[in-house]
């Protein structure tokens, strides 16, 4: 990872119909030309976790934006690392990290 990640396509998602095989997570931006396809999820053997990880998947930008949110409005001056809201604090703050730079390698700190 570098400093210059790239930033994912801005949300909303949507899934697509079912095609048999793969349901499509896809952008919403009517304005942007070409492919809007996010990601294709496969799961022959059951259509409802398919549909299921497809929804998890196309709800990530809500996901992300609510975790910042939710982030901004826990506040402790503990800082303690053990208290709920300081667990809490930490758990927002590792997915939000991981969402936008992935896993930490050991390089990173
Ligand atoms: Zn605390």
């Amino acid at each position: 990872m570098t400093n210059n990640d790239p930033t994912p396509t801005p949300g909303p998602w949507q899934i697509s119909e079912s095609d048999g095989t793969n349901i499509y997570v896809q952008d919403t931006d009517s304005d942007r030309s070409g492919d809007h396809d996010i990601a294709s999820v496969f799961d022959r053997a059951s259509n409802q976790v398919q549909t299921a990880n497809a929804r998890l998947i196309a709800t990530a930008p809500q996901l992300l934006e609510a975790c910042k949110a939710a982030l901004e409005e826990f506040h402790c001056d503990c800082d303690c690392s053990t208290c709920e809201t300081c667990g809490t604090r930490y758990f927002l703050d590792d997915a939000i990290s991981l969402a936008e730079r992935g896993p930490r390698s050991s390089a990173q700190k």
